[in-house]
């Protein structure tokens, strides 16, 4: 009957130990045994976790990145950490994170190198450490970390089936900075991959994951024949092999991915649910059909009821062929409910994490073997649940919902072009030209994290932590004043996180605890959870940012996070689409940008850090997002009057192929990431005519050397070539909280003066 399995487990741990350990072990504090240790005391717990499946991942667990891990399988280094001291690992470390382990003793060779670039994997918030391809690339075979893993596994009785990164998905995750035509590499890359498939059937290995998620993503005609061309090489090997593809449908690619040769196919069942009839017209009756049934993507618990419905037939039909798992690895999604006491019992009993992913995978299998009778109190206690998630008083708010049903047009319209604006806005704010601004926060000082730290656990009241708070804005107020800055913020003293701040004051959004999700290496965020109607009971920054204000006379920009932003770093509802739930938090929004308009703030910025990355894998569904994340941005931003100047910022580098989306937001004035590109991104303003102002970032935030006047001066002149004067403002690419006073002080000080030199000129 049906098998069980799953394609990947959370690594970081329920408590974040890899993150300490590695940290640990990073700065020389612990031996490198307590870190392998470590590793093999996760991999045992987490296979116990695991228990009960008829396929157990084995080779998810990565100190890193699992990207990385593939490109060390597959001997895959780049040149520049060659002739380093040391073994694998240390240059694991070096291409991860631009050096290994604090070695005193190699004090010239362990100076560090150029940590390998890194990006998004999919649309998740997961980073990869991308390979690196040029013409001279080749691979050659070092499975040591998986055979050690799987000898691991196998000693400990797991039913390992080993996950690896597909050899085409590999190639298309790289970059050929040379200009290298990526699939040329794909015959070097082949027989590597052979022979790591033999290797591992001569370990007694049975199935093999395959993960190719570019199946998700629209193919051109090359990549397709790629994909034809590497799994009829690989037939010949002696292990079955499971096509994993998750992420999103098949659509027009389920041809494709029916026929390639091999023993079985996994396809993300939550989102590609469409696909699965066709498929069984495709599938030759030999092949292993795998369903990701469970949302490995979301937090919220399986209608297990209603999936059986939809199963049962499907298991008549398939027998012994069906498999069952999550739609993809659970590396998305926190470990373990059972770590969070502190959340409302309500709404505990929506949610599922890993493990409890993992218990409602047992169950339907549990159904599907013996009969939905066997399971009955489970699935009434589910079906209850889920009946009380749907009636639940604190998920459906017939105000917001008449709200969100009364949005007209009209409301995400400003009531004059730009130009008419400008002009308003230049004679009320009397600002220079090249005006000077920030993007938002100031360095958050440990000062400032005990006085929150401690107020949020009761041991400050509040009146001393709004004292603490108040004089953090005043000292920022006047480091801004003697800056000679010409717009000031007031320094966000108050947010730990620009989401989580408003989440926590807004009703709908529930917070975990343990709730982490690895974004990087060791490093984890912990989105909130949005579970219900957005409902704003009060002002969220309205009284900070008025205290400042009273504290100057130069305009204080008011500083709110955007409805797409907050969407997109929050795990959210799964029971309406996400662009109405992007409605609400714009509604939300919107309140707050008209009160702060109220009380006299003359600018506000809405920060829409997050715009891009909810862009869809396939380009064909670009423009369906693009319209209802840029109408949410209209409506939040859209209400005030014509003297109101807004601003929004954004941290990317790449806008070329979103330019106009960004033009429609019609914000005053947009601040944007171009430091590190060398304003390479205005790009896209040649081709476009931004009609709007547009504040290019002139100096890298992330980075601690302090920036030349005259460096600043050479990049707005770069900018200037492609964007009018007057349509140019003055700032650094990002808010200045992970910065120090001693590095913010200098480089703003060199910034107004870079400014003054362009006003002269
Ligand atoms: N206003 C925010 C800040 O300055 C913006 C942060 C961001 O863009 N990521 O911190
Ligand atoms: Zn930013």
């Amino acid at each position: 009957m049906v098998t069980l399995h799953n394609l990947g487990f959370p690594r970081i741990g329920a408590q974040r130990e890899l993150k300490f350990g590695l940290e640990s072990y990073w700065k020389g504090e612990s031996p490198r045994q307590a870190l392998q240790a470590l590793g093999a005391q996760l991999r045992q717990t987490h296979w116990q976790q695991q228990a009960g499946l008829d396929w157990v991942p084995v080779g998810d667990f990565s100190f890193y990145d699992q990207v990385l891990d593939m490109s060390f399988t597959l001997g895959h280094l780049p040149e520049r950490v060659q002739g380093f001291h040391g073994d694998v690992l240390d240059n694991y470390f070096r291409v991860a994170r631009g050096r290994s382990a604090g070695h005193a003793e190699h004090p010239g060779c362990c100076a560090g190198v150029a940590a390998g670039e890194m990006t998004k994997w999919f649309d998740t918030n997961y980073h990869y450490i991308v390979p690196e391809f040029s013409a001279s690339t080749t691979f050659t075979l070092d499975a040591s970390r998986l055979l050690a893993q799987l000898a691991e596994a196998q000693a400990q009785g797991v039913r390992a089936k080993p996950v690896l990164i597909g050899p085409v998905t590999y190639l298309a995750l790289g970059k050929a900075k040379d200009g290298t035509d990526k699939l040329a590499l794909l015959e070097r890359l082949l027989p590597v991959y052979a022979q790591l498939l033999d290797t591992l059937a001569a370990q007694g290995v049975q199935w093999v994951q395959i993960d190719e998620p570019i199946l998700a993503t629209e193919l051109g005609a090359d990549w397709q024949h790629a994909l034809t061309t590497a799994y009829h090489q690989l037939k010949s090997c002696r292990v079955n092999i499971l096509l994993a593809s998750y992420f999103g449908p098949l659509l027009d690619n389920k041809y494709l991915a029916a026929h390639l040769p091999v023993a079985g196919l996994h396809i993300d069942a939550v989102s590609g649910r469409d696909d699965v009839l066709a498929l069984l017209g495709l599938l030759p009756a030999h092949k292993v059909l795998s369903l990701g049934v469970i949302d490995g993507r979301n937090v919220w618990k399986t209608d297990l009821t209603a999936l059986l419905d939809w199963l049962e037939p499907l298991a008549a039909r398939l027998g012994e062929r069906l498999w069952l798992a999550p739609s993809c690895s659970l590396l998305h999604v926190p470990v373990d409910l059972a770590s969070e006491p502190q959340l409302a019992p309500d709404i505990c009993a929506w949610l599922a994490f890993a493990r409890q992913k993992l218990d409602e995978l047992r169950l339907l299998g549990q159904a599907l073997h013996q009969g939905r009778q066997a399971v009955a109190a489970e699935l009434a206690a589910n079906a209850a649940d889920l009946a009380a998630r749907r009636a639940s008083p604190r998920v459906h708010r017939p105000e917001v919902q008449a709200a969100v049903a009364a949005i007209t047009p009209a409301l995400g319209q400003r009531h004059s072009p730009y130009a008419v604006r400008a002009a308003l806005q230049a004679t009320q704010l009397q600002l220079p030209p090249y005006p000077t601004t920030t993007i938002g926060s100031f360095p958050q000082t440990p000062e400032i994290r005990r006085a929150r730290s401690a107020f949020k656990r009761g041991a400050l009241p509040a009146a001393a932590y709004q004292a603490a708070m108040q004089a953090e804005i005043a000292h920022s107020v006047r480091e801004q004043e003697a800056l000679g800055l010409d717009v000031l913020v007031h320094g966000e003293a108050e947010r730990n996180d620009m989401v989580e701040y408003f989440g926590e004051q807004l009703e709908g959004y529930a917070f975990s605890q343990f709730g982490w999700v690895q974004s990087y290496g060791s490093r984890c965020v912990k989105p909130p959870i949005l579970f219900g109607d957005i409902h704003r009971p009060q002002a969220m920054t309205v009284g900070w940012s008025t205290y400042a204000q009273s504290l100057t006379d130069k305009p204080m920009k008011g500083m709110l996070t955007g409805p797409v932003t907050l969407l997109n770093w929050s795990f959210v509802r799964d029971d309406q689409p996400r662009a109405v739930t992007c409605q609400q938090l714009a509604l939300a929004i919107r309140a707050e940008v008209l009160e702060l308009e109220k009380a006299g703030i003359r600018i506000i910025q809405i920060d829409e850090a997050a715009l891009r990355e909810g862009l869809p894998l396939r380009h064909s569904q670009w423009p369906a997002y693009l319209d209802w994340a840029v109408a949410s941005f209209r409506l939040c931003a859209n209400g005030v009057h014509d003297a109101t100047q807004i601003h929004t910022h954004m941290c990317y580098s790449e806008f070329n192929d979103i330019i106009a989306a960004i033009a429609h937001m019609d914000a005053d004035v947009i601040t944007i990431e171009t430091s590190r590109s060398h304003m390479e991104l205005l790009d896209a303003f040649e081709h476009f005519e931004y009609p709007n102002a547009i504040g290019p970032g002139v100096y890298d935030i992330h980075s601690p050397n302090i920036p030349t006047q005259d460096s600043m001066v050479q990049l707005m002149r770069q900018a200037g070539r492609r964007i009018a004067a007057n349509q140019l403002w003055v700032n650094p690419d990002c808010g200045l909280k992970t910065r120090q006073w001693n590095e913010v002080l200098p480089a703003l000080r060199a910034m107004v003066a870079a400014a003054q030199a362009l006003r002269a000129a």
